[in-house]
């Protein structure tokens, strides 16, 4: 049989065998040190989702504009036709 090493300090880790760490102090250490850890991407992940949604708005920002634009231009053409039927 192998000796189980505990990731946190290296120690022979004693007991049951699945067991993981040698003492109360290095699981908690480890659990918090994992929950930064997963904090951290969790941030990372919604600070990518925001900028992606802040891109499409901007994308859609444009296309809307680009719609009014359009409007606007055939509207005048419109006006014109208009002012050729009633000078
Ligand atoms: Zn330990």
């Amino acid at each position: 049989m192998t000796l189980k090493k505990c990731p946190v300090c290296g120690k022979v880790v004693n007991g049951r065998s699945d067991k993981r760490f040698c003492s109360d102090e290095c699981r908690i250490f480890y659990n918090n040190a994992l929950g930064r850890t997963r904090r951290a991407r969790n941030q990372r992940q919604l600070k990518s989702i925001r900028s992606n949604i802040m891109e499409l708005e901007r994308v859609d920002a444009k296309i809307l504009l680009r719609i009014l634009s359009w409007i606007s231009k055939v509207f005048k053409i419109m006006s014109t036709f208009a002012k050729d039927k009633h000078p």
